[in-house]
């Protein structure tokens, strides 16, 4: 599609996260104009959590939604833009760097922070991809409910895994958590919650093999990796909690990335290898993954792109 409009700023900012928002909270504040695109889940991965009991501030905790529109309103109120919007194409050869949204209009921005966080990764299976939003779901809380008092599967073994199992704990009779290995990657607080609870059922070493049903899910063919053998467990979901991707394609060839697609920025600050471009929260951690970290980042990358400028004598 041809490009339709388009317009000059100092300061983009790409995605809605802890990261996004707190970078345009800062850039807002050092008067940089920020121009914030939410992307295509305003609010990024805390609008699919349910409690958030780990961010500083809370003692009582927060719901992750809630938490998000506060962020949003905070962001608003120190005079950033925040715009709905998907980053489509980008090309930082040149300065200002121009990005696309929505394959339409057209940003040329002197700085730009990256923000785009993580996705959901999926097992790979035709089955999962075939039943996706009729019985296979990667996110629990948003999908759990559809399955009160019914039997559920989930596959994973990480924090991320235990949380969704304890969740659809509450509402489902059983749920059927199928671990690769013969151990969980959850902390050890949350693996120990997932072993006391009497309707989740572990399967150890196992492997899925299918998702089984036509229109909607009806079972899920089991292999223990191990003694090879096969299990048909009838389930009505079948939830898919085995990490995340960033969300970095649009990137590529731009900005230096590990094999994972995960940006790399200079130890110790936001900056990429691109000058005038900055990257924040989980697009460039695949290690803490924090909400408050992600926070934290995009509080550096605006400081980041606020001193650039001014190195640049761009006000
Ligand atoms: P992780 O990468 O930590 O865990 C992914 C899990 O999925 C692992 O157990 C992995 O198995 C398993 N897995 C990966 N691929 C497959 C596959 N193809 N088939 C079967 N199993 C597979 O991701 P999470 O999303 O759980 O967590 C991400 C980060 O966020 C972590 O740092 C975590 O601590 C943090 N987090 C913290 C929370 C909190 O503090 N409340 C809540 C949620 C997440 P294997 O172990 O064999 O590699």
């Amino acid at each position: 599609m041809a490009t339709t409009a388009s317009e000059k700023i100092h300061c983009l900012i790409i995605g809605s996260g802890p990261a996004g928002y707190t970078a345009a909270i800062y850039a807002a504040r050092a008067n940089l104009k920020p121009v914030l695109y939410q992307g295509i889940q305003p609010g990024g991965q805390l609008t699919i959590t349910t409690d958030v009991e780990n961010y500083p501030g809370y003692p009582e905790g927060i719901q992750g939604p809630e938490m998000m529109v506060d962020f949003e309103k905070q962001a608003v109120r120190m005079g950033a833009d925040i715009r709905y919007g998907i980053a489509t194409k980008v090309d930082f050869s040149t300065s200002p760097h121009k990005v696309w949204i929505d394959d339409d209009k057209m940003i040329e921005s002197d700085a730009v922070i990256i923000a785009t966080g993580a996705s959901a990764k999926w097992l790979g299976l035709e089955s999962e991809k075939r039943l996706n939003g009729f019985g296979v779901s990667a996110c629990a809380v948003c999908d759990g409910f559809f399955f009160r008092g019914k039997e559920v599967a989930i596959v994973g073994a990480g924090d991320t895994a235990a949380e969704e199992a304890l969740y659809l704990s509450k509402l489902c009779t059983t749920v059927h958590m199928f671990i690769r290995r013969d151990q969980m990657r959850a902390s050890k607080v949350m693996q120990e919650r997932v072993l006391n609870t009497p309707n989740i059922k572990i399967y150890w070493n196992t492997d899925t093999d299918e998702v089984l049903g036509d229109k909607q899910v009806t079972g899920v063919r089991i292999k223990n990796n191990r003694t090879g053998e096969v299990q048909t467990i009838p389930v009505n979901g079948f939830f898919v909690a085995i990490g995340h991707q960033p969300n970095s394609d649009i990137f590529k060839g731009w900005v230096n990335m590990d094999e994972a697609g995960y940006i790399k920025t200079v130890p110790g600050t936001a900056a990429t290898n691109v000058e005038g471009v900055f990257a924040a929260g989980d697009v460039q951690d695949k290690i803490y993954r924090q909400a408050v970290t992600a926070a934290g980042s995009g509080c550096m990358a605006a400081l980041d792109a606020e001193r650039w400028l001014g190195s640049k004598g761009i006000h």
